[in-house]
């Protein structure tokens, strides 16, 4: 059985005091649950000093992307040893606001993935279509193009990846998609991996649903069969909702 994952994207929200408070708050409450892999991904500026917090404990570190460069100049880009120097077990890759605000394409995470594994940290690699693309039923086909650009020559059998099945029209509108329609997708990209890279890694591979993902409609999500976690942004930013979060996991792995 694959262990579920919960991880809260941070995005562009929290200062250093409010990040190391909101963790000192959430230790307690979910220092035992070991269901599932917890991790969290702060802004850069928040990863040392919430790395120095979640040290030995059951919560994972991740980087919210890197540059595709190694070192140099490169103003304002964070890289991979750096991430790497600060705790990060995780990085994302790929993700929507990266794709839609800094030009992320699928062909550069290849590249940081590979980054990544030179590194030990395991990417988490963001997909998912626009509202056009599912309107005009291009989903299937866009989730394909960014596996094969983003992934599927990568040395998987060596190397663990997760992949986040992220709906763009789902993140950070309240229009969760439904059980049904993440499943169909999540059932895809795994067939997808076993198609080209073979039954053992397909089913070895985390797979995990964001968009809007709350405590209200976390547990229909996490029955379909190939929908392996969460990755959330704005319910993990409260306290009460990203514990909940983590305790309604829990139910589904009993
Ligand atoms: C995300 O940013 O990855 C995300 C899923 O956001 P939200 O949960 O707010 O839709």
């Amino acid at each position: 059985m694959r262990k579920p994952i919960i991880a809260g994207n941070w995005k562009m929200n929290k200062t250093l005091s409010e990040a190391t408070a909101f963790i000192s708050s959430i230790l307690p409450l979910i220092k035992t649950d070991t269901h599932c892999d917890i991790i969290v991904a702060p802004p850069f500026i928040c990863l040392d000093s919430v790395n120095q917090l979640i040290n030995e404990t059951n919560v994972s570190l991740a980087a919210q992307t890197i540059s595709a460069k190694t070192e140099g100049a490169f103003t304002g880009e964070i890289s991979i040893s750096m991430i790497k120097s600060c705790g990060c077990d995780y990085v994302l890759l790929g993700h929507s606001e990266q794709r839609l605000y800094h030009n992320e394409t699928s062909a550069n995470c290849h590249k940081k993935c590979t980054l990544a594994f030179e590194n030990k940290i395991t990417p988490i690699y963001c997909i998912g279509e626009t509202l056009n693309e599912r309107e005009s039923n291009q989903t299937l086909a866009v989730i394909e193009t960014q596996l094969n650009e983003g992934l599927l020559s990568l040395p998987l059998n060596n190397h663990d990846i997760i992949i986040a099945y992220e709906p763009v029209w789902a993140i950070g509108t309240g229009k969760v998609a439904t059980p049904k329609q993440a499943q169909e997708i999540h059932a895809f990209i795994r067939e997808t991996l076993s198609k080209h890279l073979g039954e053992a890694i397909a089913q070895k591979t985390r797979i995990i649903y964001g968009g809007s993902v709350n405590p209200g409609n976390i547990e229909s999500l996490l029955k379909q069969p190939d929908i392996d976690g969460s990755l959330v942004g704005g319910a993990c930013l409260k306290t009460d909702s990203f514990v909940e979060l983590i305790k309604k996991t829990s139910a589904i792995t009993q």
